[in-house]
């Protein structure tokens, strides 16, 4: 069944054509069909896989669910994230958030959809994770809201900003999951819970390393109906 997937997935992914891309999503090579090059295709670009089935993660074979999704409540049903973050797409990634490269986001967001749709994920509204105004600032934008603005295109369906970043966080890199958590309690808030009161939720972010970030976030949305995660990408320990 999962391989079924898998292979469907793949093969919906190599059959796509983008007429107007002639260069790699990752590289500088050419490329006839598709956004990806053969050479990309050949490392291991995609989160795959024995997976947790909460969030995504690689895990052994034969488990189903993560040490860390054993021991930690998750306040959303399930993510997903096509990529594995490490080399070629983690450098693609950096330049989308910090470089400008916001047309990345368009080829991000297909491969994001694509394996939602072969989820068969329901949604009604997509929230990016927050940037504090300050991030926003000095970037010039939101990467997680330029995501969720294509992906509202592909999907029809509206995007909910609803959510607040009230102060920037400090950087998350060293500290573990209880730390993160902590760190971003009361950091972020839910300005508006009657646009998403009832309805299918589809978080959106960049990368997903612990899945605090978008735990807060998710822990937020009581008020609406499922709630699911999605990323670009899945950092794997
Ligand atoms: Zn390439
Ligand atoms: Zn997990």
């Amino acid at each position: 069944m999962f391989k079924d997937k898998l292979i469907k997935f793949k093969n919906f992914l190599l059959d796509m054509v983008y007429p107007n891309d002639i260069k790699c999503m990752f590289c500088d090579n050419d490329v006839a069909n598709g956004c990806i090059c053969d050479e990309c295709l050949k490392e291991n670009i995609f989160n795959e896989g024995n997976r947790c089935i909460k969030c995504d993660a690689k895990i052994k074979e034969g488990n189903i669910v993560c040490d860390h999704c054993k021991n930690h409540k998750r306040y959303f049903e399930q993510c997903f994230c096509p990529f594995d973050y490490t080399g070629k797409v983690r450098a693609s990634i950096l330049k989308f958030k910090s470089d400008g490269a916001k047309y990345l986001a368009e080829h991000f967001v297909k491969f994001i959809y694509e394996k939602l749709m072969i989820e068969n994920v329901v949604f009604d509204v997509i929230v990016p994770v927050p940037s504090h105004t300050k991030t926003i600032k000095k970037r010039g934008y939101n990467p997680a809201k330029v995501l969720a603005d294509e992906l509202a295109k592909l999907s029809n369906k509206p995007v909910c900003d609803v959510l607040c970043k009230n102060q920037p966080t400090q950087n998350q890199k060293f500290l573990n999951f209880e730390e993160r958590q902590n760190n971003l309690k009361d950091s972020i808030s839910l300005t508006d819970s009657k646009s998403i009161k009832g309805k299918n939720v589809l978080i959106i972010d960049d990368v997903v390393t612990t899945c605090a970030t978008v735990n807060t976030c998710a822990k937020l949305m009581d008020k609406a109906g499922f709630v699911y995660v999605c990323a670009i990408a899945r950092t794997n320990f």
